[in-house]
């Protein structure tokens, strides 16, 4: 949204807030939750448990209090408790927002901002991209420094950044995931079961083990969630008791993992998810031809971050789809030329168009029609006038959905990783949008005596050795790097940079980390993996076919396999 005072999402809920307390009617405590469901969905998509759950627990008390035109204003007692969780909101985000922008500054300083989009700017070369992150500071950055905002308002911590606090559990054990976690650039330190200050700027990640721990333990725990709003709280135990489950997580635990030998892969896989989840903005196409209700639905979606694109013409629909990618498809019921209903029959006439969501929008109640709807391909009916804030929600929850069901077709279900058909897609438009004076080293990996790990120690210790080696590219490439499983143990990368080659610096280092990583094997025996490369770089202006690139890079892995493994080989 742009406005002429760009305000941040907590500010903007103050004034909402504030405008509420001056002149409390129903229409501005509509406005004043709209902002705080979508500061809520925002947090949704970060790590921010503490600040997740305080925004829920407002969003909550709003929305028990919602009511209609007779409901406001609200009772004295309640507005004085909702101010002062609004002041509690403001001031946390406060916090995080800083945090945030300290961290990309660091990370600037450094050469390690991702770029957004390689096509536009890829300002860095690849060369350290690898590097394990320097250990930044948690402290609040300097007044007016840029702050580190995605599409959606809200910037991902970056785990690296963050500490990692073990408490319980035998030191010995701990020690070797302090050393595994270091292979993947994050760094832990042993915690002392002692009731913290208050501090609202610890973005720590608390791992508790609770095994053998007394159930007294989970009032530490509550305490600890209180005062460290902002942490994340993972706790492990061998017990899987519904009970105690349940309490644990009243007591503010995050996350409850059942500790086994696997619990590794694990912590790891909760860890650098959650750094991964950057998602982009939702993206929706209204069609309603009357000005005034487009007007409104514009209005309203664009303030809780959607990018919307307005039509009011049905016969251009099909157009519009393509050019503008939605997420999702707002119907109006009613208009001259055609109704939604036919509109959507001929949308879904065409095979790439069948799972995009569409939500009728119209003031009719008959349900009959609503049923005959939905039948020819809608999937939801929302009656004018419509609520923001069922809206907005019915609207995010599809089209989560619907992105879920595109990932799961367009990543590899093992590792999360691009599949082969969508590695190669993405690497085919690297190479048309690669920018004059760059290349692009696509890469092919593959894990060494492969078959020996399955026959020795089992398909599913496999399963984890690949898995390992995703994580790890995942977690030390940038951002905009391609990062795909070609198959089996194979993986592709799509590196953009100066040098032709560039990439191969940051692999090395990647390679010689993977191999130090200790793998649990059959009868509990450690064991190590490795990988060869094969790198093959692509100049702007060569040949822009990918298969005779990916061929160099195979026949230089191949070189790499013969001259002993473990190794990476540039194509000549
Ligand atoms: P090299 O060093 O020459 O690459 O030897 P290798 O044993 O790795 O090569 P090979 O291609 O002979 O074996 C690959 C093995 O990978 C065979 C296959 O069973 C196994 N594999 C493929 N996909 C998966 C998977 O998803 N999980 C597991 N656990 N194994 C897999
Ligand atoms: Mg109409
Ligand atoms: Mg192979
Ligand atoms: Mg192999």
């Amino acid at each position: 949204m742009d406005t002429l005072f760009p305000m941040t999402q907590e500010q903007a809920l103050r004034v909402a807030w504030l405008k509420y307390q001056a002149r409390p009617a129903f229409d501005s405590f509509v406005e004043f939750s709209s902002l705080l469901n979508h500061l809520t969905d925002s947090l949704q998509k970060t790590s921010q448990a503490g600040l997740l759950y305080v925004c829920r627990q407002l969003e909550q008390k709003a929305l028990a209090l919602f009511g209609d035109e007779t409901s406001h204003p609200i009772p004295d007692k309640d507005m004085e408790e909702m101010g002062n969780m609004v002041v509690r909101m403001c001031q946390l985000m406060g916090y995080y927002v800083r945090y945030s922008s300290r961290q990309q500054h660091d990370r600037r300083a450094v050469g390690h901002a991702p770029a957004e989009n390689p096509a536009e700017s890829p300002a860095e070369d690849q060369d350290d991209a690898a590097q394990p992150q320097p250990e930044a500071q948690v402290e609040a950055a300097p007044e007016g420094a840029e702050t580190g905002r995605s599409k959606t308002g809200i910037t991902t911590i970056d785990i690296q950044n963050r500490e990692i606090v073990l408490l319980g559990g035998e030191e010995a054990g701990w020690r070797d995931l302090i050393v595994q976690l270091g292979y993947f650039g994050i760094r832990a330190r042993q915690g002392e079961w002692r009731v913290p200050d208050a501090d609202d700027t610890d973005l720590s990640i608390y791992l508790v083990n609770m095994v053998d721990q007394p159930e007294e333990r989970l009032d530490f725990l509550r305490i600890l969630r209180e005062r460290r709003s902002m942490a994340l709280i993972v706790c492990m135990n061998t017990v899987d008791d519904f009970v105690f489950i349940h309490r644990a997580l009243l007591s503010g635990v995050d996350h409850y993992l059942l500790a086994d030998k696997g619990a590794l892969p694990k912590i790891l896989g909760l860890v650098i998810g959650h750094q991964n989840a950057i998602e982009e903005s939702y993206r929706v196409l209204v069609v309603e031809d009357s000005k005034t209700a487009a007007y409104a639905i514009q209005r309203s979606l664009e303030s809780h971050g959607f990018v919307v694109s307005m039509l009011d013409k049905p016969v251009q629909v099909l157009q519009v789809i393509r050019s503008f990618q939605p997420d999702l498809i707002l119907m109006d019921m009613y208009m001259p030329y055609c109704t939604g209903v036919e509109a959507v029959r001929v949308i879904r006439q065409h095979d790439e168009f069948l799972s995009i969501p569409v939500i009728y929008l119209s003031g009719e109640t008959n349900v009959g029609l609503q049923v005959e709807a939905l039948r020819l391909g809608g999937d939801q009916f929302l009656t004018k006038p419509h609520n923001p804030v069922l809206m907005n929600a019915v609207i995010k929850s599809k089209i989560d959905r619907y992105r879920a069901l595109r990932r799961s077709m367009q990543n590899d279900s093992l590792t999360g990783l691009l599949n082969h058909i969508s590695s190669k897609q993405a690497l085919v438009d690297a190479l048309k949008k690669l920018p004059d004076g760059y290349c692009l080293d696509v890469v092919m990996l593959d894990i060494d005596k492969f078959k020996q790990v399955n026959d020795t120690h089992g398909h599913p210790v496999g399963d984890q050795v690949i898995r390992s080696l995703a994580w790890l590219l995942k977690q030390r490439l940038r951002q905009s790097d391609i990062v795909g499983r070609y198959g089996g143990e194979e993986f592709v990368l799509g590196l953009v940079g100066k040098i032709p080659g560039g990439a191969r610096e940051s692999l090395e280092h990647i390679r010689e980390d993977f191999h130090r990583i200790s793998f649990i094997g059959a009868n509990e025996a450690p064991f190590t993996s490795s990988f060869s490369g094969g790198l093959a770089s692509f100049r702007k202006g060569e040949d822009e076919r990918l298969e005779p690139l990916l061929e160099r890079a195979d026949r230089a892995l191949y070189q790499a396999k013969e001259q002993g493994r473990n190794q990476i080989v540039v194509a000549s």
